[in-house]
């Protein structure tokens, strides 16, 4: 069978031939459906020194996967049944922890873990693979055509329910409630996963804004506004306008993994407000910010600036009805997320420069 995969040592991504696998005891084997693409891999492929798992030389890339059940082994404990939509976690704790041994290896404590198509373990850009009943979770069929943005979905997902945690130390009145808060949110950063946060937002019912450097009449700019968001300009610093004129944003969600624009954050964040970062630089960059003004703001409006990576097991099924419900809320706008379809035959393509108004490209294997 085919996979896309990445040797030692090298920067051009391959199609391959590997094994079809078959399930070993206790595991599911599953026919991929389609594989989405995201800036994890492309900074895999960029560096060119891929986490290989031990004794191979290619890493097959992929983690955000959507598949149909095909063989159960008879050993395996699970509900799941041949023909079932399941999409799969990408993280494996390293059982040594407490975090992974409660099943919440995304706050793994050791660092020994492995991800799937990321970090020592082969990923799901292949026609069919195999997995523990543990990892695969299962998609409703009527959000088939969305079943593939489940793992960048959880990443949402998560940061949000980091919020929610951190929202508790200044919800005062014994009913906190979340929803319909009409509070200032800003989502930095146009990706998957900063439009799938927004739209999380919207549905909250936060009065949402995303940051961004795209000019007036961009095609971006009028999808980012048909679900409801206002856009606001960095380079003409619209952020900072409105953070004058109508207070600072009580949540800030960055997506981008610029440190640059990053660093401006703080200074437009309000009292009590909540800056969680999920973008992940590499390399070093040095940046110039007013430390001062940082630290004042920081203490004397209580704010919290945190970060989180990877999502757990209810992160994927909340993230799941999140799905659902931007699908009922965004009819037109949530099959825009998905802006390239590319198969077997033209996978390359997907893989070259990233196109101007991708937001989320994906592999289709059937
Ligand atoms: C994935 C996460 C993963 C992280 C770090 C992200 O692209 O979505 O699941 O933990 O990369 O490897």
């Amino acid at each position: 069978m085919k996979a896309i995969a990445l040797r030692k040592n090298s920067t051009t991504v391959e199609l391959i031939d590997i094994p079809k696998p078959t399930p070993k005891t206790g595991e599911v084997l599953v026919k991929a459906i389609r594989c989405g693409l995201c800036g994890t891999d492309r900074e895999i492929i960029r560096r060119g020194i891929p986490d290989v798992p031990p004794d191979e030389d290619f890493l097959v890339l992929g983690h955000e996967c959507l598949g149909r059940v095909d063989k159960i082994d008879s050993q395996a404990r699970t509900q799941l049944k041949v023909g079932d939509l399941v999409t799969a976690q990408v993280r494996r704790g390293c059982g040594e922890c407490n975090a992974c041994q409660t099943g919440h290896s995304d706050y793994c404590y050791t660092g020994k873990y492995t991800e799937r198509g990321i970090h020592k373990v082969q990923g799901f850009f292949t026609e069919y693979f195999t997995d523990k009943p543990q990892y695969l979770v299962p998609v409703p069929n009527d959000i088939e055509d969305m079943g593939v943005l489940a793992e960048p979905m959880s990443i949402s997902t998560k940061a949000y329910e980091v919020i929610a945690r951190l929202l508790g130390r200044v919800c005062f009145d014994g009913a906190c409630s979340l929803r319909g808060r009409q509070e200032k949110a800003l989502v930095a950063g146009h990706g998957p996963i900063g439009i799938l946060a927004a739209m999380l937002l919207i549905i909250e019912g936060y009065d949402v804004s995303m940051l961004g450097r795209r000019q007036e009449g961009d095609l971006q700019r009028e999808f980012i506004r048909s679900f409801g968001a206002r856009y606001l300009d960095g380079s003409k610093d619209e952020d900072r306008k409105v953070a004058d004129e109508e207070g600072g944003f009580f949540l800030i969600i960055e997506a981008t993994g610029l440190a640059e624009l990053t660093f401006r954050l703080p200074a437009i964040l309000g009292r009590n407000g909540i800056l969680i970062l999920t973008g992940v630089p590499r390399g070093p960059q040095a940046i110039c910010f007013d430390g001062n003004s940082f630290m004042a703001n920081l203490v004397r409006y209580n704010q919290t600036i945190t970060g989180t990576v990877n999502a757990s097991r209810e992160n994927f099924e909340t993230g799941l009805d999140y799905l659902r419900m931007f699908k009922e809320k965004f009819p037109e706008a949530s099959p825009g997320i998905i802006t390239g379809r590319y198969t077997l035959d033209n996978w390359r393509e997907a893989f070259g420069k990233k196109a101007t108004n991708e937001i989320k490209a994906v592999i289709e294997f059937e």
